[in-house]
């Protein structure tokens, strides 16, 4: 069993990497205050606490990745994510990005199509600090029809294309960020829904994630 501790050095340490994130670019404090609120050392092996606050991404199990910092602040930054939002993630992995939505105040639904990584959510630590975070198993090219529509999706898993179910699952006005295949890396994109349903996109920088897999696994 592991020691969950968040010690003033952990904190301090949050804290410069906030600073870093700010020094390239980041300006939603809203957004900062939550990744600060956040022990982000408690969602690795315990052999990696002072590697959970330096901005890289990091291997989990299953082959998976958590992702960098900058990439989970700037993602977030784009969802424009409000209280009470109800949000979509595909690609649950480590439960970060998804733990810095419920910080933020939003109604978050999770997906994960590993069994292996689903079945950690069983033990999250903050389960009883979030109970506006729920963990499914399942296709994230599927979404959640039952549950939809949504304010945001966010997609933590390079697409090749845009799934189309997805869009039919945001509310009008609603809004997608997404990474989105082109060869090696992937352009950030947001999505917006337009009243009379149709899209508006804009591009952003580009990143590296794990791909979006079709289908479920175990
Ligand atoms: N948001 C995560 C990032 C994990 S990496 C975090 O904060 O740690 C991407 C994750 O997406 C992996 O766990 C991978 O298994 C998952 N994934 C890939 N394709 C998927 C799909 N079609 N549906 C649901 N999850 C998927």
């Amino acid at each position: 069993m592991r020691n969950y501790q968040d010690s003033y050095r952990h904190k301090g340490l949050r804290k410069k990497l906030m600073d870093i994130l700010r020094e390239k670019g980041i300006t939603d404090e809203t957004v900062l205050a939550a990744m600060n609120n956040i022990p982000r050392h408690f969602f690795l092996d315990s052999a990696f606490d002072e590697i959970a606050y330096e901005d890289r991404a990091f291997p989990i199990s299953e082959g998976q990745t958590i992702s960098q910092p900058y990439t989970v602040a700037y993602q977030t930054q784009l969802l424009q994510v409000k209280p009470l939002d109800k949000i979509l993630e595909i690609g649950t992995g480590s439960i970060y990005q998804a733990t810095v939505l419920a910080e933020m105040g939003a109604k978050v639904f999770t997906i994960e199509r590993q069994k292996a990584l689903f079945e950690k959510t069983r033990t999250y630590i903050f389960k009883s600090t979030y109970p506006n975070l729920k963990f499914f198993f399942g296709d994230g090219y599927e979404g959640l029809p039952t549950f939809a529509p949504f304010d945001k999706v966010i997609i933590t898993a390079a697409a090749p294309f845009i799934p189309p179910k997805l869009i039919d699952q945001l509310k009008a006005g609603g809004k997608m960020v997404i990474p989105v295949d082109e060869g090696e890396h992937q352009r950030m994109l947001r999505i917006t829904k337009n009243a009379d349903g149709s899209t508006s996109e804009e591009a952003f920088d580009n990143f590296s994630f794990v791909p979006m897999l079709k289908g479920k696994q175990g």
